[in-house]
């Protein structure tokens, strides 16, 4: 196995992992993002690094699609009524989420016309 060497003590040590949630992983039912990892030195338990915790497809969505628009409504149109907003929400739906979609749309499409 590769034995990676450890800041702390200066052994070269094969890492002990540990899972664990990040800030804002999951609201409510949505996970927003992946499970973090910290690669723990086994003889003096620093944490040599860490992997993970990337912002799932649905976070990005999420952000974009509530977080950002709603954001940019409070501050700069306090006072925008709904149904003046809703057209322009509606068309920017549909572009943040082709934005947003296009990457895991295109590699899922990818790895369908590999495998066959
Ligand atoms: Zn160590």
């Amino acid at each position: 196995m590769d034995r990676i060497p450890c800041n702390s003590c200066d052994k070269r040590v094969v890492p002990r992992l540990w899972h664990y949630r990040p800030f804002l992983a999951q609201i409510y039912v949505l996970p927003i993002r992946y499970m973090k990892t910290q690669h723990l030195c086994p003889f003096c338990g620093s944490c040599m690094y860490e992997t993970g915790g990337e912002v799932t497809t649905i976070g990005k969505l999420v952000f974009a699609l509530v977080v950002i628009p709603f954001t940019f409504l409070l501050v700069f149109f306090p006072n925008a009524k709904v149904d003046e907003v809703m057209g322009y929400y509606q068309h920017y739906c549909i572009v943040a989420t082709a934005v947003v979609m296009y990457r895991p749309v295109k590699n899922w499409v990818l790895r369908i016309f590999k495998k066959t």
